[in-house]
């Protein structure tokens, strides 16, 4: 038996940490990889050119599979803007005979925008920040002609709570 992965993939400020962090709450087994952690650690050598995001992608699902292997149940809240990396991941996972679920944080770049908790959205505005996804690097959504989502979450239009109830639901009806 092996375990699964819940992949978030959106915007900056969609809402991948706020979700993710809430459904390990109410599922404290499952081993959580925050971009944000990941990239100050296992990834510190690493920028946002293509080349280093591609990186820090094959990094990330050899890590998830290093779980997955061990029957552990994993988290991933990365932008994870391109569909080929997206697509590997849920192969990578299936050949190992896990299952990989990309969820989708659906957030327009205008409401991202306004969010911006951390402001990185104002800074690469401002180009203090280069290769800025949504701004200077591209995001390809999960949805034809690219590997299209398993769940979609309108993190615009519904609040955290109905988000997060909607994942659990997901994995419910998936056993
Ligand atoms: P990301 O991890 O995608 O960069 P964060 O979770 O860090 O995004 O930030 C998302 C911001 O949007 C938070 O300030 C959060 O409170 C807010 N927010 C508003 N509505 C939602 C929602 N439905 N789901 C998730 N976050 C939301």
């Amino acid at each position: 038996m092996s375990g699964h992965v819940l992949w978030f993939t959106g915007l900056s400020s969609s809402g991948k940490s706020t979700i993710s962090s809430q459904i390990k709450s109410i599922c404290p087994a499952y081993i959580l990889l925050d971009g944000d952690i990941i990239r100050k650690g296992l990834c510190s050598d690493l920028g946002f050119s293509i080349e280093d995001r591609k990186e820090n992608m094959r990094r990330l699902i050899e890590v998830c599979k290093i779980f997955v292997i061990n029957n552990l149940n994993v988290i991933t809240a990365f932008i994870s803007p391109f569909d080929e990396y997206r697509r590997r991941a849920k192969e990578e996972i299936i050949k190992i005979g896990g299952k990989l679920f990309i969820i989708w944080c659906k957030c327009s770049l205008d409401e991202c925008m306004k969010r911006d908790p951390k402001g990185l959205y104002r800074k690469a505005l401002r180009n203090e920040i280069k290769n800025f996804t949504g701004i200077s690097s591209p995001y390809e959504p999960p949805r034809k002609p690219f590997m299209p989502a398993d769940l979609i979450l309108d993190t615009e239009k519904d609040d955290v709570y109905t988000c997060v109830s909607k994942v659990i639901d997901f994995l419910e009806r998936r056993g």
